[in-house]
């Protein structure tokens, strides 16, 4: 039997369409989800670049782009997703001091994943030489320690995640990232052609983000204040302050927050998560509580490990406050309220 024409052909699902529809727009936030996977992409100076076509009509790359799978469903949950506990708190170990973003929750939680053979390998974001960040795997608390920090630029880290799942391994691993890279670590796991996603993550850690910078973009504005990266440390201290923070050879430094947000990725206007809503764990700042944590386990598995590290006095950890827990709805109402905006504005072009 001749089947009938079909009344429309299926839009192309590949390299082709993430170039037309997030690279070449420039809205592509470096989460890195669509690097590693074929020899087509590549992560240059901080940026995704395709040097030449693949060909194929479909692929990995566009399934699992979290700006390629925006406006599908949308979260069923109240604005900061599924929460099983909320607390805040902070690591007691002493090595972490002056290492760590705030509190040092992330890194207390997967050296003690590593050190417990939770998971045997995780994927975190550290500096390069020059100070730009990428994707690396830790095994201990050493390497842990070594990617402590926050840095404010997109590092591509799940490129680093996707050669670990390519090779012939079966050893579980932890990721930690921005909500971007945890949605697209939920479309890894939820994909046909990438199964072993699914039996080998076993533990995600995700951070709250209002926004990301372009590692050229944060080069030249650190340059134009007379700034030299590598910096040894960032931060966007909260309302009102209006500043970044950057120290650099011992120096501090403050940039005006709007020309910061001036270069930031334009596909962060277009993100309606702020606190990593499909991690097992999400952590943030404390708001009121310099060099805490606000700490959201979301699951069993990541409010086992809390229970653990406290139990095992690695974590100082308090209930949240009401009001700090309802700063972070408002600020997430806020950002989801942004991000539609921005939809409709594209939609309506
Ligand atoms: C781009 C960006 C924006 C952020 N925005 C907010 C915000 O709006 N509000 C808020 O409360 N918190 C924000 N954070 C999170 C915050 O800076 C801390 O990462 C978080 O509170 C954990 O603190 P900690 O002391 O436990 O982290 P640490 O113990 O110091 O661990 C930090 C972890 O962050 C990871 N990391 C560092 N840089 C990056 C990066 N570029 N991409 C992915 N992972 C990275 C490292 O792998 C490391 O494991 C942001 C972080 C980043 C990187
Ligand atoms: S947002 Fe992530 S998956 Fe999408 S193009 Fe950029 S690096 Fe690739
Ligand atoms: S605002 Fe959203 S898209 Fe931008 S870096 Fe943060 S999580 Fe990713």
């Amino acid at each position: 039997m001749v089947l009938p024409a079909a009344p429309f052909a299926p839009q192309p699902t590949g390299l082709e369409r993430l170039l037309a529809e997030v690279i070449n727009p420039g809205l592509c936030v470096a989460c890195g989800a669509c690097l590693g996977l074929c020899p087509h992409l590549i992560f240059l100076d901080g940026q995704v670049a395709a040097p030449d076509p693949c060909g194929l009509t479909s692929g990995r790359c566009w399934d699992l782009c979290p700006v390629a799978q925006r406006g599908g469903p949308g979260a069923a949950q109240g604005p900061i997703g599924p929460v099983l506990g909320a607390w805040q708190g902070r690591a007691t170990a002493r090595d972490l001091e002056g290492r760590a973003q705030y509190g040092g929750v992330v890194s207390e939680l997967l050296a003690l994943a590593l050190e417990q053979a939770l998971v045997q390998e995780a994927v975190v974001t550290a500096a390069g030489p020059r100070g730009a960040p990428q994707g690396l795997r830790v095994s201990g608390r050493s390497g842990v320690l070594g990617a402590a920090g926050s840095i404010y630029a997109g590092g591509g880290a799940l490129g680093e995640l996707n050669r670990a799942l390519a090779e012939d391994a079966c050893h579980p691993l932890a990721v930690v990232g921005l909500p971007c890279q945890i949605q697209a670590l939920g479309a890894m796991r939820a994909h046909p052609d990438y199964p072993q996603t699914l039996e080998r993550i076993h533990l995600v850690i995700g951070l709250f983000c209002t926004m990301n910078l372009p590692w050229r973009g944060v080069r030249d504005l650190l340059a134009r204040h007379g700034v030299q990266a590598p910096l040894s440390r960032a931060d966007f201290p909260p309302p009102p302050a209006g500043i970044f923070q950057v120290w650099s050879g011992g120096a501090y430094h403050e940039l005006p927050l709007d020309q910061v947000r001036a270069i930031s990725y334009p596909g962060c206007a277009g993100c309606a998560d702020l606190t990593s809503e499909g991690a097992d764990l999400s952590v943030g700042a404390c708001e009121g509580k310099p060099g805490w944590n606000t700490i959201l386990a979301r699951t069993h598995a990541g409010a086992g490990l809390l229970e653990l590290a406290a139990g095992k006095g690695l974590l100082e950890l308090e209930p949240a406050q009401p009001a700090s827990l309802e700063h972070l709805n408002q600020a997430a109402i806020a950002k989801r309220k942004r991000a539609a905006a921005w939809s409709e504005e594209r939609r309506h072009g």
